[in-house]
C-alpha cells in the first residue's frame, strides 16, 4: 500500500548534518554575491567575473560540445551556456532568473534645492510599498554615461566611511492627518525625494560696484545648496548636471546581507528577488561539466517592470543567442519545442503574521525547499502560462531523483492579488516552462528574508535541471 496522504516535510528533518553544512557554506558564498551585486549591472559584472574564472568566454561564433560561453546584453543582462554532447535540436535545459530588483531610480534631472537642502527626485522601479523606503539608509549605485560615450561608475554608501542617503518621514507628533491615510496613499511617488546635502557652496566674493554688483547680488546665492552637491560630484566623478540626463543611478538599501535569527538560519538582504535564484542558476552552471543537453542560464533584466526592452525576456536577444549557439536560426523552432525551462524566480513564503492572504494547504513554507508554482497570474490565473500536469510530473521526477527538497505553492489566496515572472515569455516561445524558486518573506521590501536551506535547495534544483536527460 503506498502512502495515501501527502505531507511536505521540513528540510531540517530530511537533510543530514553534512548536507546542512554544505548549505551553510553555499549561503556564505551567496551572501558575498549579494554584496557584490546590488544592481542588475553589478550582478552581470560579478557573474562574468565568476564565469571567466571557471573557463567561460564571450560567445564568438558557433561553439563546440564542452565549450563554456556567455553573452552580455549591454552589461545589464547575461546569457550563459555550456554546450552539451547532444545536438541542440534535442532541446536545451534552461534556467531563467532575473537580476533587477525594486529600487528608487533617480530621475533624469534629479537635483533641486528646497528649504536650504538639496534633494534628488526619484522614480521608483518595480512594485514597492512606498512607506518602506523612508528613513532607512540608502546607497547610490549606477553609471553615468557622458555625451562622448565614456562611462563613470558610481557607488556611494556601502563602506562604513562613506555617507548614506535617505528619504524623510513626518514625525508622529504631526502625523495626525497622515495617519488617516491608507498605506498606499500616505506617501506619493513625488515625495520619495532623497536628501543629498545641506551645506551650501562657498559664497562668491562681493562685487565691487555698479551693474556688476547688481547682477551678482541677485545671482550669487541662487542654487548654492544644489551647486555644492554638483561641486562634490564634479570633484569626485568629473560629471556635470547635464550628465544626469544619460545616467542610470539607483538608490538601494545601504548595507550588507546579514544572517538572521538566533540560529542564523535565514539571510536578511536586499534583492533576494531574484538574486537567490540568479545565483543558484549561475553557481550550478559554473560547476557544470559537459552535460548531455546544452544548458543555458539566463540572468535577465526588467522582470520587475514587465520584461520589456532589449535586456528583458521578451527581447529577441534570446533568439539571437540560441541562433548563434546553433549556427543559424532555422533550427530555432525545433530547438525550442524540445527545450525545458525553469523560470527561476522567488515565491512568497507563508508568513504567520499575515495568514489571511495565504491558503495554508497551498503555501510555501520556509525550509521546505524550492517552491514550485504551476501557475502565477491573478484573477483566475490570468497572465500565467500555467504549466501542464505532464510538466509538473517531469519536475517531480527530476527533483526526487536528485535529492532536491521541494514544495508546491501558489501566490496567495485566489482573490488576493497575484503576480508574474518571465515564465510566460519563455512558454510563449513554445518552450515547456514551469516556475520554481526560493520562498521569500517580505518580498519586495528593502530587506527581504530567505532561508539558507531553501537557497541551497534551489541551487541543487538548478544543477539537476542542467543535468536533465529527458
Ligand atoms: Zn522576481
Amino acid at each position: 500500500m503506498p502512502e495515501l496522504t501527502y505531507k511536505n516535510k521540513n528540510a531540517y528533518d530530511t537533510m543530514d548534518a553534512a548536507e546542512i553544512e554544505n548549505a551553510q557554506s553555499y549561503a556564505a558564498d551567496y551572501m558575498k554575491f549579494l554584496d557584490a551585486a546590488k544592481t542588475e549591472r553589478e550582478a552581470v559584472r560579478e557573474a562574468i567575473r565568476l564565469a571567466e574564472a571557471r573557463g567561460f568566454v564571450p560567445l564568438a561564433g558557433q561553439p563546440r560540445a564542452g565549450e563554456r560561453v556567455y553573452k552580455s546584453l549591454g552589461g545589464k543582462a547575461l546569457l550563459l551556456a555550456v554546450i552539451g554532447r547532444q545536438p541542440l535540436t534535442n532541446g536545451l535545459n534552461i534556467a531563467g532568473a532575473h537580476v533587477d530588483s525594486p529600487r528608487l531610480d533617480l530621475k533624469q534631472l534629479p537635483l533641486y534645492e528646497d528649504g536650504e537642502m538639496a534633494f534628488f527626485k526619484t522614480h521608483y522601479y518595480g512594485g514597492i510599498k512606498k512607506y518602506q523606503w523612508v528613513t532607512l539608509p540608502l546607497a547610490l549605485h549606477g553609471i553615468v554615461v557622458k555625451a562622448d560615450g565614456s562611462a563613470v561608475r558610481v557607488t556611494i554608501g556601502e563602506n562604513a566611511d562613506e555617507p548614506v542617503f535617505f528619504v524623510s518621514d513626518l514625525l508622529p507628533h504631526l502625523g495626525r492627518d497622515q495617519n488617516k491615510k491608507t498605506l498606499g496613499e500616505a506617501f506619493t511617488g513625488e515625495q520619495l525625494n532623497i536628501l543629498i546635502g545641506t551645506a551650501p557652496a562657498a559664497k562668491k566674493p562681493e562685487a565691487v560696484s555698479g551693474d556688476a554688483a547688481k547682477s551678482a547680488g541677485g545671482e550669487k546665492d541662487a542654487d548654492r545648496f544644489k551647486k555644492a552637491v554638483l561641486e562634490l560630484l564634479h570633484a569626485k566623478y568629473g560629471i556635470t548636471e547635464e550628465d544626469f540626463l544619460s545616467a542610470e543611478l539607483e538608490a538601494v538599501p545601504a548595507g550588507r546581507a546579514r544572517e538572521a535569527g538566533l540560529d542564523r538560519s535565514l539571510i536578511l538582504a536586499y534583492g533576494h528577488d531574484d538574486r537567490s535564484c540568479a545565483y543558484a542558476a549561475l553557481r550550478a552552471m559554473l560547476e557544470l561539466e559537459v552535460p548531455e543537453k546544452t544548458a543555458v542560464c539566463i540572468l535577465a533584466d526588467k522582470e520587475e517592470v514587465g520584461s520589456d526592452g532589449v535586456t528583458g525576456m521578451q527581447s529577441a536577444a534570446f533568439e539571437g543567442f540560441i541562433a548563434e549557439l546553433a549556427g543559424g536560426s532555422t533550427q530555432l523552432p525545433a530547438i525550442f519545442e524540445r527545450s525545458f525551462c525553469i523560470s527561476a524566480d522567488v515565491c512568497n513564503a507563508f508568513d504567520p503574521n499575515f495568514p489571511e492572504v495565504s491558503e495554508k494547504n497551498n503555501s510555501a513554507r520556509l525550509n521546505h525547499g524550492i517552491g514550485v508554482m504551476k501557475f502565477t497570474g491573478s484573477g483566475g490565473k490570468s497572465g500565467s502560462s500555467d504549466a501542464s500536469a505532464e510538466t509538473v510530473a517531469r519536475l517531480r521526477r527530476l527533483f526526487s531523483e536528485n535529492g532536491v527538497a521541494w514544495q508546491m505553492t501558489e501566490l496567495g489566496k485566489v482573490d488576493q492579488g497575484g503576480g508574474g515572472t518571465i515564465a510566460k515569455y519563455m512558454a510563449n516561445r513554445n518552450i515547456t516552462t514551469i516556475d520554481a524558486g526560493v520562498p521569500v518573506i517580505s518580498m519586495h521590501a528593502p530587506w527581504e528574508a530567505a532561508a539558507k536551506l531553501d537557497c541551497y535547495m534551489t541551487y541543487k534544483g538548478m544543477a539537476a535541471l542542467y543535468g536533465h536527460r529527458e
